[in-house]
């Protein structure tokens, strides 16, 4: 026979077991004792740790929705330049300003599409809206019948007067891009767009002419897309920090 019972931790020596020990019944009875007070001291720690957990996570949640939008995309192809198809380039680019945006905590990022789809260029705008994004930008790859003509634009809807907040973020984000980049500044644009179904800030970002043969191999190169994706990153962070003097590079 073992000289010790183990109870709660405490050895006790043989010698001081409780009056009446009675060896089997009572060395059950504290064995279910000790258990019932374990499950209830572990179930009150994990509902401690639970909500702690919570309640930190609640402290670092992503408080600043904005919106991105890959332009075209299924049936639509966009432009088609030599093979290359402008929604593939726009889905790459996009997909690339996510993952960044994804890893700073400040952001909570959302896409129009993630996939070959098409979707109705009303309902892309209004998602902006419906989730009270801080912003809304389209990317998209330009083209035109000048295989000569090359560089970044950035586009508002006409319904926008220059220095509001639409004007602002076009403007932060094509210098920001063309910074990045080292492309030709084709500068802020304006005319009558569908980003007028948004009521949040908003503009479209020309990356590049698929038409210019130069700057079509420049879009379709990875390392060129994460330059470009990182442009428009820091742009996007360079116009919140603008608008909200709390929201500072980290
Ligand atoms: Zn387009």
């Amino acid at each position: 026979m073992l000289p010790y019972v183990c109870l709660f931790g405490v050895i006790l020596p043989a010698e001081r077991r409780p009056v009446g020990y009675d060896g089997n019944v009572h060395t059950r009875s504290m064995i279910l004792v000790s258990v019932v007070i374990a499950v209830v001291l572990g179930v009150a720690v994990s509902v401690f740790l639970h909500e702690h957990s919570e309640a930190s996570s609640a402290m670092k949640k992503p408080s600043i929705t904005i919106v991105l939008d890959a332009g075209h995309g299924g049936k639509d192809p966009g432009a088609v330049v030599a093979g290359v198809k402008e929604k593939d380039v726009d889905l790459a680019v996009a997909k690339r300003v996510f993952s960044l945006a994804k890893e700073d905590d400040r952001l909570n990022p959302m896409m129009t599409r993630n996939a070959d789809i098409y979707i109705a260029l009303g309902d892309r705008a209004q998602l902006a809206d419906e989730v009270d994004a801080a912003l809304y930008l389209s990317i998209q790859a330009n083209a035109c019948d000048c295989p000569d003509v090359e560089g970044i634009e950035t586009w508002v809807d006409e319904i926008h007067s220059p220095g509001d907040p639409s004007w602002q973020l076009a403007e932060i984000l094509q210098s920001s891009v063309v910074e990045m980049t080292g492309a030709r500044d084709r500068g802020v644009r304006s005319q009558e767009l569908y980003l007028h179904s948004t009521k949040r800030p908003a503009a479209l970002v020309e990356i590049g002419f698929l038409t210019s043969k130069e700057e079509r191999n420049k879009l379709t190169d990875p390392v060129y897309q994460g330059m470009v994706a990182q442009g428009i990153f820091e742009g996007i962070v360079a116009y919140l920090s603008y608008i909200d003097r709390s929201f500072s590079h980290p």
